[in-house]
């Protein structure tokens, strides 16, 4: 990374782990701190009070977008605020897929998570028949999803953003994008934000996710619009998540 982005890697444990696991994630990571790289463990928000995090952060897979109160089974910012995350992940495609969420509802949620004084990794990314039908049916799909965000954010909120381009067809499948690929992608959403605001497009961490390992993990981050990666399979072994937070340095 020529810029001064800070590179930053999540791990999105998804709904695996356990306490077992995240004293082992805490002793790996403890020992073993980046420099220069910042390190995101998010795990099923159940076992984040069983973490003891100090050369990472900890971060939410999601949150709801509404005040404290009748909702079942909902946590709130401020629960996770209470348990030491300082990230939380909204718009997983999973969370879109599963949960029927819309991107106005997830920008209703980072703008939540911001109010919070916490920093919210938004993910984007166009399922496999977006991806074949060319670049202007990418590029118009990812626009509409970043044009909800910024309707919503004003150019400060969104400077206090991550953003998480996930392609979902390389999500799980161990069919990573290219880094030219990536690369294009990340580019195009930098000069979609420029459009509102070309200092925080400048400033704004964008991360590639979707099968990345730590095998391919350097020659991801190595392009210049990638500025780190959120991890899905591959952050649930502690060697091979430290070997892909090095590769980001
Ligand atoms: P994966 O998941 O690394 O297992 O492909 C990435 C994600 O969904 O965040």
């Amino acid at each position: 990374n020529t810029m001064s982005r800070t590179p930053l890697v999540a791990g999105n444990w998804k709904m695996n782990g356990s306490r077992e696991l995240a004293g082992t994630f805490s002793d790996t990571l403890n020992a073993n701190s980046v420099e220069g790289v910042d390190v995101v463990i998010c795990p099923p928000s159940v076992f984040l009070t069983s973490f003891e995090a100090s050369a990472f952060a900890l971060g939410g897979q999601d949150v709801s977008a509404l005040d404290n109160g009748a909702h079942t089974g909902d946590v709130s910012t401020g629960m996770l605020a209470e348990c030491g995350c300082d990230y939380v992940i909204v718009g997983h495609s999973e969370r879109r897929q599963d949960h029927g969420e819309s991107s106005e509802l997830v920008a209703q949620k980072a703008a939540r998570v911001l109010s919070a004084n916490l920093t919210p990794i938004v993910c984007i990314g166009e399922p496999l028949d977006v991806r074949e039908a060319g670049e202007s049916a990418l590029q118009e799909y990812l626009g509409k999803q970043l044009a909800a965000l910024t309707k919503q954010l004003s150019p400060q909120d969104l400077s206090g953003c991550v953003i998480a381009y996930e392609p979902i067809w390389a999500i799980g499948t161990g069919k990573t994008a290219s880094p030219e690929q990536a690369q294009n992608v990340h580019a195009y959403i930098r000069a979609t934000l420029a459009e509102t605001d070309e200092a925080v497009a400048d400033g704004m961490r964008i991360l590639y996710g979707g099968s990345v390992k730590a095998d391919n993990a350097e020659a991801l981050f190595s392009q210049p619009d990638v500025d780190g990666g959120l991890i899905g399979g591959a952050s649930l072994k502690a060697d091979d998540f430290m070997t892909i937070c090095q590769a980001a340095k």
